[in-house]
């Protein structure tokens, strides 16, 4: 996938959908539909659409060195997860600003006025989780069920 533009076309199995996106640093290069506006953006992709995520939105991210998002938003309902995986930048969170590099999580309420920009000389790749503010119930060791045969590969 390092030189496609066009972003990939899920796999559907039985319980899972499975889609390949190359590795981070070549995310800039990937074009992107949002389909709730038909908008195309270069080096973000959504992936709720692609995979028929059901309880998250979720997209891969990469800003070029020297740009900013050009606006400041807010949520109505999701808080944000923002995970940063390369690059240098800065996030605007109600007006105070914070560094972030690779290794930073930041969690966003939905209310909070946010902005980011890439501070560095490199691509700022990042994947930013959206979810329902508050709906977690279990998650985990309670959520998840380990079986009790060891697994086979086949
Ligand atoms: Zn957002």
């Amino acid at each position: 996938m390092t030189t496609s533009t066009e972003q990939p076309i899920a796999t559907n199995y039985n319980n899972a959908s499975v889609a390949h996106f190359g590795a981070p640093e070549t995310w800039g290069g990937v074009t992107a539909v949002l389909s709730q506006t038909g908008n195309e953006y270069q080096g973000k992709i959504w992936l709720k659409d692609i995979l028929g995520l059901t309880g998250t939105e979720l997209s891969l991210s990469s800003l070029p060195a020297g740009a900013s998002v050009p606006f400041d938003h807010t949520h109505t309902q999701n808080e944000e997860l923002y995970i940063f995986l390369s690059g240098e930048g800065q996030m605007k969170l109600d007006g105070e600003i914070i560094d972030v590099a690779a290794g930073s999580v930041v969690r966003v309420d939905p209310a909070a006025v946010r902005c980011w920009r890439n501070t560095g000389t490199t691509d700022l790749v990042h994947i930013v989780i959206q979810s329902k503010a508050g709906s977690l119930e279990q998650w985990t060791a309670v959520d998840g069920t380990m079986l009790e045969e060891p697994p086979v590969w086949q």
